[in-house]
């Protein structure tokens, strides 16, 4: 069972990594993509990788931090992407919740990224928040290529145009909070083979967790509640969840 999303790059969260990692294996956590958000984070991600066998690193910068992305983050990341446990770049995107910075700055940052990742042949890891439409748009007038929307968040319509680009939707903790209906509809009625189970750890902790600090060993938790909606045998999910992430983070097999 592949956590496709987690932060255990948060050294505030996860002082130590070595046992979290322990503790989400015990849980059944097999293999674990630590997810960067800027320059530092994602080095941090890749040492990760470095030091443990099931664990694989995503580079890039995150909408939310462009105030540091640079002609020197593009140079990192091209670099970064010639490790062999480094499977994609993100995440990047776009953040229209918070504004900490502004559309023009996440936008070149996201444009800058798209063509990189194009130029490398490297899957995206998306993060999207109010801002679908837009981030949407700017991938339906490019070239199409291998996408992972992470937390979807988007509604039902969203949804529909992002599958119709071939991108994988990220589901994770608010998967089972009691006012997530869409999302579960979402997830009930998307091709299986379209989706894809993540903590995002240390955020968004799935019930009965919530309010706590979440951590990678709850994904059988959101494989669980999957699993209910999705009227099939947990084991029968996670052997589909698994092939396509695989698939889609190619690098992780070789
Ligand atoms: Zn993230």
């Amino acid at each position: 069972m592949i956590d496709t999303h987690c932060h255990l790059n948060d050294f505030n969260a996860f002082p130590n990594a070595g046992d979290a990692i322990r503790e989400a294996q015990d849980a059944g956590v097999t293999g674990l993509i630590v997810v960067g958000i800027d320059e530092e984070w994602s080095l941090r991600a890749v040492a990760l990788a470095d030091k443990f066998e099931n664990v694989y690193a995503v580079v890039g910068h995150h909408p939310n931090c462009v105030a540091s992305f640079s002609p020197a983050s593009l140079k990192l990341y091209r670099e970064l992407w010639t490790h062999p446990k480094v499977v994609a770049i993100g995440e990047i995107g776009l953040d229209f919740y918070r504004d900490r910075t502004s559309p023009e700055q996440q936008a070149h940052a996201l444009r800058s990224q798209l063509d990189l990742a194009n130029e490398l042949n490297a899957p995206l890891v998306f993060h999207c928040r109010q801002a679908y439409d837009e981030l949407l748009s700017m991938l339906e007038a490019r070239p199409l290529h291998p996408y992972l929307m992470h937390c979807w968040a988007g509604d039902a319509e969203a949804a529909q145009r992002a599958l119709g680009l071939g991108c994988l939707l990220g589901v994770n903790g608010p998967l089972t909070y009691r006012k997530n209906d869409e999302l579960r509809e979402i997830s009930r009625s998307s091709p299986l083979d379209r989706l894809v189970i993540e903590t995002d750890a240390p955020w968004l902790p799935p019930e009965p967790h919530r309010g706590q600090r979440n951590h990678p060993k709850h994904l059988p938790l959101i494989a669980r509640k999957l699993a209910e909606i999705r009227g099939i045998e947990v084991r029968d999910l996670v052997e589909v969840l698994d092939r396509t992430a695989s698939g889609f983070f190619a690098k992780m097999d070789r």
